[in-house]
Order: C-alpha cells, then sequence, then structure tokens
C-alpha cells in the first residue's frame, strides 16, 4: 500500500503537519528555560515517540543526552490495564539526573503513571512528562504531564509515529483512522 492510498484511510486530519513543528517549538522553549545548566537526559518511549522525540530534540538549543526505552502495557484490545512491562531498558544509571519522558500519546494515563514512579525509584532529580497528544480519559488518572502538545478527542488516532498494526507511522500530520480499516 503506498501513502496515497493509506492517506484514503484517514478520515480527518486532527493535527496538520505545521502546526505539529509550530508547537514542537514552542514546547521547545518552555524546556530550554526549564532546564538550563541542568544536563537534562530525555528519553523516548519507543516506537511511538520517535517522531516527536526526533524534531523535538533537534528543536532545542541546549546540551542534552537521549536515551530510549520501550514498554508494552498488557490489556485487552486496545485497552491499557496499566500493567507494564519493559522491553528495552535505558543504557545508564541515572541517579540524580533531571529526566524528561517523551511519549506520543497519553490515554488512560497508565502506562506513564507507571513509568514515572519506576523512573523516580531509581534516585532521579526530577521526572517530567511531555507527549504530542493527550486524550481527555487521561484527566482521570493522577499523572502530572508538564509538557502537552495538543488535547485531542477520544478517537483512534494514526500519524507521525503513531500506528494502528504497525502502520501509517510514517505520516508527517496526525490524523482520525476510517473505522473500516479496523472493524
Ligand atoms: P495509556 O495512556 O496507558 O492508555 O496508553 C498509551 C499508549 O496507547 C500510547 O503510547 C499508544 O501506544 C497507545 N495509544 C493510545 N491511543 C492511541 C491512538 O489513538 N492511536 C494509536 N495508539 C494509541
Amino acid at each position: 500500500m503506498d501513502l496515497a492510498t493509506s492517506s484514503a484511510d484517514i478520515e480527518s486530519i486532527v493535527v496538520t503537519s505545521e502546526e505539529i513543528q509550530n508547537r514542537i517549538n514552542e514546547l521547545a522553549r518552555l524546556v530550554e528555560k526549564d532546564y538550563v545548566d541542568k544536563n537534562l537526559l530525555v528519553i523516548g518511549i519507543l516506537k511511538g515517540a520517535v517522531m516527536t522525540m526526533a524534531d523535538f530534540v533537534r528543536a532545542l538549543n541546549i546540551h542534552i543526552e537521549m536515551d530510549w526505552m520501550a514498554v508494552t502495557s498488557y490489556g485487552s484490545g486496545t485497552k491499557s490495564s496499566g500493567v507494564v512491562r519493559i522491553l528495552k531498558d535505558l543504557d545508564r544509571d541515572i541517579t540524580n539526573r533531571h529526566v524528561l519522558i517523551v511519549e506520543d500519546i497519553v490515554d488512560t494515563g497508565l502506562t506513564l503513571s507507571w513509568l514515572k514512579s519506576n523512573l523516580e525509584s531509581r534516585g532521579t532529580a526530577s521526572v517530567e512528562i511531555l507527549t504530542m497528544l493527550r486524550k481527555p480519559e487521561a484527566a482521570k488518572v493522577e499523572v502530572n504531564v508538564k509538557y502537552v502538545g495538543f488535547d485531542i478527542p477520544t478517537e483512534f488516532v494514526v500519524g507521525y509515529g503513531l500506528d494502528f498494526d504497525e502502520k501509517y507511522r510514517n505520516l508527517d500530520f496526525i490524523g482520525v483512522l476510517a473505522k473500516r480499516v479496523y472493524s
């Protein structure tokens, strides 16, 4: 399936490529201000946050270090349960480090809530979260997300790193996947 065909699977565009880039620049200015001289460690969550991470760190005008984690959340179908397993852990010790987790989307918030506590238990100086997208349900969970790209409605979206069945990650915009694709 080529990209033009897959774009026809998109019901509507939620965030355009230009809007994403503008918002990333705004978030980068905020993060620079908060972390100047703090030797920030930015942790991208594989695989969905790859695009956000790549564009965000290049928009930053401060020195940072990068690392990656991969986690999976057990659950039925498309709902996460909050029971998380680490598939790929960090390459380093993060004791006394200021950490910023970069995520693609917060839905129930269960995955991030678990991840934040896990990193805090390693003796970090601070752990904050940046997410490109946040769905309304996230408000129900006690997880403080400091930097949010866009609040979006409760719809299944793909693109800019987000997938359905590993596809659509390479779209440069974020859109609602047509229901006929997954039902
Ligand atoms: P939660 O916040 O624990 O419910 O799970 C967040 C994870 O679920 C994200 O990292 C995504 O991998 C996945 N996810 C949630 N909503 C969507 C969506 O609309 N499209 C694609 N993946 C999603």
